[in-house]
Parts: structure tokens; C-alpha cells; sequence
């Protein structure tokens, strides 16, 4: 059935009132449109660098995306535009249909359902694998009160599920600080999930892990996108392989290529990139 003009109008993403753009606090991205993130015409210079030039890509809700190209590509630029880190030059860039990113600073872009991995892993070293998680669902209320309060049955369920999921269910009494690398990063992505985001970023997760833990965070990361959708940046090509679904490959601040991962290996203009490093 045709949708009525007016209507069609208003779900439209692009052409909403002004009034509809800003999110009330706690608005969750709107995604009946089957797309979570849009990257449009995203152009971002540094001194008359374009370190982004005109990016456009979109993901899907509950698509596992990875994102690769040669070092330099912009890749993390383009994660720092998506959380408000870094303002671009032209282009937009909206959570779902109803939140318009270049909007929202780093605090709110997190708020409305959006958390980002960081390369290097920033757990609570002297607290428990279990404490980490219950610090990281409080969120800003403070350490104290937080150790202190009994946690509720859901909170406490929700704790359990996460454990689980990240494979740290034996080790929830260990400090963080004494966990492998690779469990470090397994309890940092736990720590996010905790907040419930709606997109997890996730920048270069396997540098450093062992063949083992490499397997595993590819197991991980398969796992979260469905409920959730999931960016990947990675530069191991490997490991792309053993997960992905959708790959978009970046090359000087544009989208060189997408598709399978057997599109991508096949592509004349990825090889030279690969092999040109
Ligand atoms: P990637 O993550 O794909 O390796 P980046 O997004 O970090 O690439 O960088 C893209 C390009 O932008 C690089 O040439 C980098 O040197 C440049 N760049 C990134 N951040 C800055 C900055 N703050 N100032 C100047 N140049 C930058
Ligand atoms: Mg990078």
C-alpha cells in the first residue's frame, strides 16, 4: 500500500522538520527503515587534506559490518565524525532516520545508543572482572555508590548474560588488571554492552591477541550483531575473513569497494591498494 504524501514526507529522513531532528533525551535511533547508520557526503580536511572525501556508506540494523583499508584510509576519522569527536567539513550522518549525529557532542552520541571501542583497552585494573561491569552499567553515578547498592534481580541478570557472553563467567572474581590482553578487550566490549548501545564501534580488535583469542573475539563479534549492529575496523585482512558478512573497503578518505569478501578479493583495484602498502 502507497503511503499518503504527508506521511511519506515525515519519514522521510532527509526532509523531517527541524523540530523532529532533535532527539529528546533517551530517543532511540528509528530504524523501520532497516538502516541504522548513514554516512553521506562526508568530507573531512586537515589542513586541505581530505582525510575524508566525500564518504558515503550505510549500514544496515543487525548487520555485523567490517570496514577495511590500508593504513591512512580514514577510518578512524570516520568513527571519530560518527561519535562527535571530529566535525566534518560537509556531508551528514544520521543514527537511524530521526538522529542526526553532527548534531549531538561525544557524551550524547554515546546516550542515544552508540558505543565506540577503543584500540587500547581501559578497564578499572584494581576492581573484579564483575565490578568492571556493574561501574560500567552505572555509568556516571560514581564508584562508591555503585559497589555499595545491591544490585537488582534484572541488573544483576543482565551482569550474568554479559559474562556469558563474553566468556569471563569463570573469571568474574579476577582483578582486571591481571586478565590476558585479550580478555582485557572481551571485558571492555562486556563494559559497553552494559550500557545497551543500539551500534558498537569496535577499532583494530585483535592487534596484539594470540591466534586463540583472535578466534574467539571473531566468535564474539558474530554473536552481538543481530540484536545489536556492529562496525568493525580492522586492518587484518584474515581476520575479516573469518567474520564478515559486508565489507567496505576505504582508500584515501572514499569507499573503493563493497560487497562479500570474495567480491572484495577479486577486485583488481583492492589488490593494487593492498599490495601498493
Ligand atoms: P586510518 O584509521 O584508516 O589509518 P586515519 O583516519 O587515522 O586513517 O587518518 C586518515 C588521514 O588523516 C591520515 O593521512 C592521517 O595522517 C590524517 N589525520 C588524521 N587525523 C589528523 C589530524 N588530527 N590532523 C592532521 N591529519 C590527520
Ligand atoms: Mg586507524
Amino acid at each position: 500500500m502507497k503511503k499518503p504524501a504527508l506521511l511519506e514526507s515525515f519519514s522521510d529522513r532527509s526532509r523531517v522538520f527541524d523540530f523532529v531532528n532533535r532527539p529528546a533525551a533517551g530517543a532511540k535511533p528509528d530504524v523501520r527503515h532497516g538502516t541504522v547508520l548513514y554516512v553521506e557526503d562526508i568530507t573531512v580536511s586537515f589542513d586541505g587534506f581530505k582525510a575524508l572525501d566525500a564518504l558515503t556508506l550505510y549500514v544496515n540494523a543487525g548487520e555485523l559490518r567490517c570496514i577495511i583499508g590500508p593504513n591512512g584510509a580514514g577510518k578512524t576519522t570516520m568513527m571519530d565524525v560518527i561519535t562527535g569527536k571530529t566535525r566534518p567539513d560537509a556531508g551528514r550522518a544520521w543514527f537511524g532516520q530521526n538522529i542526526d549525529l553532527l548534531t549531538l557532542d561525544e557524551p550524547r552520541v554515546a546516550q542515544a545508543g552508540i558505543g565506540r571501542k577503543f584500540q587500547k583497552p581501559t578497564v578499572f585494573e584494581n576492581h573484579t572482572v564483575h565490578e568492571n561491569l556493574e561501574l560500567a552499567m552505572a555509568g556516571a553515578r560514581g564508584v562508591w555508590p555503585v559497589l555499595f547498592a545491591r544490585l537488582s534481580g534484572e541488573q544483576a541478570a543482565h551482569i550474568d548474560e554479559t559474562l556469558e557472553l563474553i566468556g569471563l563467567a569463570e573469571r568474574r572474581h579476577t582483578l582486571a588488571g591481571a586478565l590476558s590482553h585479550g580478555q582485557k578487550q572481551w571485558l571492555e566490549i562486556g563494559m559497553l554492552l552494559m550500557q545497551e548501545p543500539e551500534l558498537l564501534l569496535v577499532d583494530e580488535p585483535v592487534a596484539g591477541m594470540t591466534p586463540q583469542e583472535v578466534e574467539r573475539t571473531a566468535e564474539l563479534l558474530v554473536r552481538l550483531a543481530g540484536k545489536r549492529s556492529v562496525v568493525v575496523v580492522e586492518h587484518d585482512m584474515e581476520f575479516v575473513r573469518s567474520i564478515a558478512r559486508t565489507v567496505t573497503v576505504l582508500h584515501e578518505g572514499r569507499v573503493l569497494a563493497e560487497g562479500s569478501m570474495d567480491k572484495i578479493q577479486n577486485d583488481p583495484k583492492v589488490v593494487e591498494v593492498y599490495l601498493g602498502e
